[in-house]
């Protein structure tokens, strides 16, 4: 089998061929990291407005690329939400279009359940798991039984990890989106100069937050402003090594709560755009691995939005005999504990 996947949910449009035995034959993203950056932040509008004018290039693209026709395609898979209203309505409704006008199958895929199943189309994870699942939008820690079975274990309760990176990057002047660049500085940093909080570590819960940490930061630039480089650099180390001390008490915790409420689980996956992150890899690891665990995460690129993800969630689905009726709507909310209202 050959499914396309097509991701619109926020500011990357990507389109992907993937086959039934787990290849990617085509994975093409178009990022609008460029024109967000003016805004410090993704402009919704503008979002929507590009993901038009890229869509159907991507797909002329892959298509022409790897010599495929539609007849080519035996599944059609795209984002119906969470995300942005406008670019949700894009994607969805070139996928719906194309599914009726070539009379392909078409499977309704959530942002989160693709995030979620990435690890399953890299590796072999075996079902159940336990997801921590740390994007520009989410936070949140997930008890995945099977496909299309998903409980919500805990998370943040304000910013979303990704945010509160891209808002430090921010503060550090760095330009939008600040992770990946925090993180090469934080390299040249030493966190123990700086002394930042870490917001709800000690609670026995799997709440957390990071919008407090956020403005620790912005307190300590305003009064470290003079001695520039070398307190940027200090302050970004000190930002993700709280982040990752946060992280690892609280997967530690998770799986106490997963070995209680579950009989058995050997698999934990780490996923997101956050994921893509290098010393909360290492850090991560070690804390799963003393839990006698073993840990996965989905290769850098395929962390942040990808279409791929897409259509192994979509394959997945389709292989349970899902398929979604062409009049779903595009959902700007949608919790993936309360996936049961797929159509
Ligand atoms: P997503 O929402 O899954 O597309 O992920 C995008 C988010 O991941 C943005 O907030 C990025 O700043 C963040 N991100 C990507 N790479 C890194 C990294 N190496 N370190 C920290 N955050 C990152
Ligand atoms: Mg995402």
């Amino acid at each position: 089998m050959k499914i396309l996947g097509i991701e619109s949910s926020c500011d990357d449009t990507s389109i992907s061929i993937i086959d039934d035995k787990k290849n990617i034959i085509a994975n093409d993203i178009i990022s609008q990291n460029q024109i967000h950056k003016n805004y410090k932040g993704i402009v919704p509008e503008l979002a929507a407005r590009n993901h038009v004018l890229f869509i159907d290039k991507i797909l002329t693209n892959i298509l022409k690329k790897n010599n495929f026709k539609f007849t080519d395609i035996d599944l059609i898979s795209a984002t119906v939400g969470p995300g942005l209203i406008g670019g949700l309505l894009v994607g969805l409704t070139f996928a719906k279009t194309l599914s009726q006008v070539n009379r392909i199958p078409f499977v309704g895929v959530n942002h989160l359940e693709g995030h979620a199943l990435t690890a399953r189309l890299t590796n072999s994870v075996e079902y159940p798991f336990l997801l921590l699942l740390v994007s520009g939008g989410h936070s949140n820690f997930y008890f995945i039984s099977e496909v299309n079975k998903y409980e919500f274990l805990g998370g943040t309760l304000d910013d979303a990890l990704g945010e509160a990176f891209d808002k430090v990057g921010n503060i550090l002047g760095l330009s939008f989106p600040g992770g990946p660049q925090l993180e090469i500085m934080a390299k040249k940093g030493n966190y123990k100069n700086i002394n930042l909080p870490k917001p709800l570590i000690n609670e026995k819960n799997l709440d957390m937050s990071f919008s407090g940490l956020k403005t620790a930061v912005i307190n300590i630039r305003k009064k470290l402003i003079e001695n520039d480089s070398i307190c940027g650099a200090d302050i970004a180390a000190s930002f993700q090594k709280s982040v990752a001390d946060i992280l690892c008490r609280k997967i530690s915790l998770a799986i106490d709560v997963s070995l209680k409420k579950y009989d058995y689980f050997e698999n934990v996956v780490v996923s997101g755009g956050v994921a893509a992150n290098n010393y909360l890899r290492t850090k991560l690891k070690k804390t799963v691995e003393l839990k006698n665990k073993t840990i996965f995460f989905p290769p850098p690129k395929l962390c942040t939005d990808n279409g791929a993800m897409i259509a192994w969630a979509g394959f997945e689905l389709y292989k349970k005999g899902v398929t979604t009726n062409l009049n779903i709507q595009a959902k700007p909310r949608w919790p993936l504990e309360k996936i049961g209202d797929r159509i």
